[in-house]
């Protein structure tokens, strides 16, 4: 009797022409994510099953596996010969012993000499005189045992469906370059768009030396636990210490955060389009702080081509912190470190800047020379 993982899939069915390229990437993307531990992964009718995999390890299969998107639901369960004995002692084996069941027979092969019927009523039956403290429910009972009888002469048998995490698999949606802080937001925007098949690259702007090595580690850290979902090979980074130093000394006050957004969107359109991304992604939810109104956001739209997505736009904070937990950044996010828009920070940020206002303050600058200059800081992390 082997234990095996089916995994089932979300979305991927609903693509018609293309579901063949899904498929592809979705089976690339499991393995890629059990690299490492022992296993054979195969399609089955629909299915994806994993098996010779080390039993022992079976939960960090798992956990590996629920952090794929495009899993809709997964089940441990065992792989045996489709003989009724056989059957009947791997549903044993995963049947509660109290409370109430129902078998659920499923046949791919009709040649089966039982049906489905049958073969329900028989194993239930031995499981009944089995265990006294089960009773059968076939309209609500509290677990079902699956039997799922293969073409091939086996079959497999499971009790419990586990969620997965949805969405679509991570390469099926193009690529953007997510502007990643240090902050909570940032990376459950990256998660965002990874759920929903896009590639993710990132991108930290740093103030070095005003910020320092500790607060760039923990961008690299949020990066690393963004990448076990979202495939991120690299995380670039490009300094702002200059620029801020010029805003600070040219620019009105109150335009500090402003202005620095708008070479932040510069700066990344054009690493964006070396890197082949086709947007950018950004943390931003209306309102959340004073350069986050539409009028701000209007602003740093204004000087790009590329997109720019704000997954967390209509989101709470407690909505996001709630995803920053389960996607495990939170801890990490709320390290205490330095950001590069704490530097210089003013004491009243202007909220609804006039556009006309912006272009007067940034005209006392030399905007292309600085964004070269800022490029030609680029480092490139590998994860
Ligand atoms: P976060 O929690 O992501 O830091 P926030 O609520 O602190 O967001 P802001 O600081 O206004 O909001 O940043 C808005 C967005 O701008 C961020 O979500 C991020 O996408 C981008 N951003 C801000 N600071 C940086 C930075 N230092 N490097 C890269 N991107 C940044
Ligand atoms: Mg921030």
């Amino acid at each position: 009797m082997e234990k095996v993982i089916i995994i089932r899939y979300a979305e991927i069915h609903l693509k018609g022409k293309n579901r063949g390229f899904f498929e592809r990437v979705f089976f690339v993307n499991i393995e890629r994510a059990l690299k490492g531990l022992r296993h054979e992964l195969r399609r089955i009718s629909g299915r994806y099953l994993v098996e010779g995999f080390d039993e022992e390890r079976v939960d960090e299969v798992c956990e590996r596996i629920s952090r794929v998107f495009g899993v809709h639901s997964y089940s441990v369960g065992y792989q045996v010969p489709s003989e009724m004995d056989k059957m009947y002692f791997a549903a044993k084996t995963v049947c509660p012993k109290e409370g109430t069941f129902k078998v659920v027979t499923h046949r791919a092969s009709k040649k089966y000499p039982l049906t489905s019927m049958e073969i329900n009523a028989a194993i239930g039956g031995r499981l009944l005189s089995e265990y006294k403290n089960l009773k059968v429910d076939v309209h609500d009972p509290q677990s079902h045992v699956y039997i799922d009888v293969r073409e091939n002469g086996s079959a497999l048998v499971f009790c419990a469906f586990e969620r997965g995490r949805g969405g679509m698999p991570v390469g099926t949606a193009g690529k953007g370059m997510l502007l990643l802080s240090g902050g909570i937001d940032s990376p459950v925007a990256g998660y965002m768009m990874a759920k929903r098949g896009m590639s993710v690259e990132c991108l930290h702007f740093h103030s070095y030396p005003y910020t320092n090595d500790q607060a760039k580690e923990k961008v690299v850290d949020l990066a690393r636990i963004l990448s076990r979902y979202s495939q991120t090979v690299a995380l670039r980074t490009v300094s702002v210490t200059h620029i801020q130093e010029e805003i600070h000394e040219k620019c009105a006050e109150d335009l500090m955060i402003t202005l620095l957004r708008r070479f932040m969107y510069r700066i990344a359109e054009r690493i964006a389009k070396k890197a082949g991304a086709e947007c950018l992604i950004t943390g931003e939810s209306l309102g959340q702080v004073a350069s986050q109104t539409i009028e701000g956001i209007t602003s740093s739209n204004s000087v790009v081509t590329l997109p720019v997505l704000r997954p967390l736009i209509g989101f709470d904070k407690e909505e996001i912190i709630e995803r920053s937990v389960d996607m495990g950044a939170y801890e990490t996010s709320i390290l205490p470190f330095e950001d590069c828009c704490t530097v210089f920070l003013p004491e009243f940020p202007a909220t609804k800047p006039k556009l006309s206002y912006i272009l007067q303050e940034e005209s006392k600058l030399d905007v292309e020379a600085l964004v070269d200059e800022a490029l030609q800081t680029t480092e490139r992390i590998v994860l």
